[in-house]
């Protein structure tokens, strides 16, 4: 008792530390924030070309085709975008939420990776909203794009735009990082511990895409990382499926989580597509946690294979095995059994049916009407709760530095 007021003071005092703080810099003119700095100076882009690790030969990106919103185009970040890829040409679109070629034509499956590494959509992010969430974060911050240009067969991101769904990047960022700095300004400090986090409230940055490769295309990840690196009540937090190496440069002070996803090697070789190597996710670990990020493992999709026991079992000795004292000392985890979705299924069967052999058991699975009303499957009940329960207990035997903050 006596603790957690001692531990609650502290939060206060920091908090007021911080008020202080932002407040006389404000008063100078000084920037708090990435955003506000964004004003008066501009970062040049950390890649010029960016072109992340991939399994295959084509590279990550490529872009040879900008498809904008003329909105966005006159924005600093647009121009910042179009100056990275001077080659590339643009075509003027009036929304980028309706590019048929690119997000329409289903039929057009062995073109999907072609797009994903040759286009790019410039948008703005019309309605700037943050969520409640209460599972992995306390909140989900607006995105600062949505799409992806790795092609995981489960993915759920594809499903409102279509199917090859490249990036779309939203330029408004400036706009975008000021509604975030209102909203940890609103909350205060954080009075009880959750299981999000003990003492910071935290924000959900990716929902819609994968930060990490973001971050090759523009600043839009490192401005909102630099706002929470000067948020002593707020922390970021992301997915990711993709080791970029550039963000070790950011020093984000431990106000950035990363959570590492895992599975399975074997099980990732056929449905995570383009992604970053298992090895490589759990090579990255220390040199995160070294660099300033809290690092967190996201344990997801778990499909239940035939061989999933043992290949779980086999990972999580191998990341005990791989990572320091360190980041075991901070390491929690989240795990999340698969959901797929009829539609998926169909398209996916065009593409990649091996994927499918491991994703669609419907002797298995149930149908369930997700929060935002979609129609999607996951494994019956009585299976879910039950591999929950012998995943957790082969966390806890073969690594027992990490807790599970929840698992579904
Ligand atoms: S990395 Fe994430 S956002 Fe990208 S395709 Fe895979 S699951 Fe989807």
């Amino acid at each position: 008792m006596n603790r957690r007021r001692t531990a609650s003071g502290g939060r206060a005092r920091r908090w007021r530390r911080w008020r202080r703080w932002t407040s006389s810099r404000r008063r100078r003119g000084d920037p708090v924030s990435g955003a506000e700095r964004s004003v008066v100076t501009v970062r040049p882009a950390s890649s010029p070309h960016p072109a992340g690790a991939t399994r295959g030969p084509r590279p990550l990106l490529e872009v040879r085709r900008i498809y904008a919103e003329e909105a966005a185009l006159v924005l600093p970040r647009g121009q910042e975008i179009v100056g990275r890829w001077p080659e590339a040409e643009i075509v003027p679109v009036a929304s980028h939420w309706q590019i048929p070629e690119l997000h329409g034509d289903e039929a057009n499956a062995w073109r999907w990776v072609r797009i994903k590494t040759e286009a790019l959509v410039l948008g703005v992010k019309k309605s700037l909203v943050t969520r409640p969430n209460g599972r992995s974060a306390d909140f989900i911050a607006p995105s600062t794009a949505n799409g992806c240009a790795m092609a995981c067969a489960y993915c759920y991101v594809p499903r409102r735009k279509g199917y090859s769904n490249p990036i779309t990047v939203f330029a408004n960022i400036e706009q975008i990082t000021r509604h975030v700095a209102r909203h940890i300004a609103k909350q205060g400090p954080k009075r009880e511990p959750d299981q999000c986090d003990a003492e910071s409230w935290v924000y959900d940055i990716g929902e819609n895409s994968d930060c990490s490769v973001d971050a090759r295309v523009s600043d839009n990840v490192r401005d909102l990382c630099d706002l929470f690196r000067m948020s002593p009540t707020a922390k970021a937090s992301f997915a990711t499926k993709h080791v970029n190496r550039d963000l070790l440069e950011w020093d984000p002070l431990g106000r950035v989580r990363i959570r590492f996803s895992l599975m399975p090697e074997e099980t990732a070789r056929v449905t995570d597509i383009r992604t970053s190597s298992i090895r490589e996710r759990i090579a990255a670990i220390d040199d995160f946690v070294e660099a300033g990020y809290e690092v967190h493992l996201n344990l997801s999709p778990v499909i239940l294979t035939p061989t999933w026991r043992e290949d779980w079992t086999r990972l999580l000795r191998e990341v005990d095995d791989t990572i320091g004292p360190a980041a075991k000392a901070q390491l929690k985890a989240e795990v999340i059994l698969l959901t797929h979705n009829a539609a998926l299924h169909d398209v996916n069967l065009r593409w990649h049916p091996r994927a499918e052999d491991l994703l669609w058991t419907p002797d298995r699975q149930e149908t369930k009407v997700s929060e935002n009303g979609a129609v999607n499957v996951r494994y019956e009940r009585a299976l879910k709760a039950s591999a929950v329960a012998e995943l957790r207990a082969i966390v806890a035997r073969e690594l027992p530095s990490c807790t599970i903050r929840y698992a579904f």
